[in-house]
């Protein structure tokens, strides 16, 4: 069984909206409503699982869940402070059979399904690897600093930006977030701590639109994107 985990449980205060960016209308949806529909519609996915603010349970299940899924929707689960406890969260409500389960950000509408079944093709059709991670090669110069002053500028032919979604082993993710709260280690996405556990994770080449919804003008790209989608155009 594949699962996908869409992870929605931030409280967004960096939006500035009552619910966050998650529950933030988008032509007619809430922003989670079209990453969960995705993730539901990608055929490799047997079934899906919202991970949502604690605090907002019931107005997930009341309006986030697009009536048109494409798989059966397990649970809505609340999610913890940090995007690794939501996550941990997830794995919790996850059947003990899922042999694949794909992680995506609520805040990501624009993923298309066929994007998540390539991932898990790639998966499962490389032998020794852990986890396949959705990005694209970075465009921009990466600077390091000490806060402000630049102390280094790594070579940007080997940087590439990690997006959702990320697909993994099971097992393997399950262990790195067990390994990780045991150690008391946070990771900035799923796959840092599949490599912090030893995991091999390859990167696949996404669309670079598949933003993720973090400030209101976010929204007007989203919807300016889909509406290009709905007229065929992209
Ligand atoms: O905060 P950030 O934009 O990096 O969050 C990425 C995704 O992780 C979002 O979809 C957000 O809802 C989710 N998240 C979560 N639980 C948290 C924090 C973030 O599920 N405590």
């Amino acid at each position: 069984m594949r699962v996908g985990i869409v992870v929605a449980g931030g409280t967004g205060e960096r939006f500035g909206r009552e619910g966050g960016k998650q529950l933030a209308p988008l032509v007619g949806l809430p922003v989670a409503a079209h990453s969960l529909r995705a993730m539901s519609r990608a055929t490799r996915i047997d079934a899906v699982l919202l991970v949502c603010d604690p605090e907002r349970v019931d107005e997930y299940r009341r309006g986030a869940i697009a009536p048109d899924l494409g798989s059966p929707m397990l649970a809505v689960v609340p999610g913890g402070e940090t995007r690794r406890l939501s996550v941990t969260a997830g794995l919790a409500a996850t059947p003990q059979d899922a042999t694949i389960i794909a992680v995506h950000d609520g805040a990501r509408p624009l993923v298309e399904p066929g994007v998540i079944d390539r991932a898990i093709d790639e998966l499962e059709a490389t032998p020794g690897i852990d986890g396949v991670c959705v990005g694209h090669p970075a465009y921009d110069t990466v600077k390091i600093t000490d806060g402000k002053r630049v102390t280094g500028t790594p070579d940007r032919a080997s940087l590439w930006i990690a997006q959702t979604p990320q697909v993994f082993r099971a097992d393997a993710l399950r262990r790195a977030y067990a390994l990780a709260e045991a150690e008391g280690w946070v990771g900035t996405d799923d796959a840092s701590f599949v490599e912090h556990a030893g995991g091999v994770v390859m990167m696949v080449e996404g669309p670079r639109w598949n933003l993720k919804v973090t400030v209101p003008e976010d929204l007007e790209v989203a919807e300016a994107l889909l509406e290009r989608r709905r007229r065929g155009e992209i």
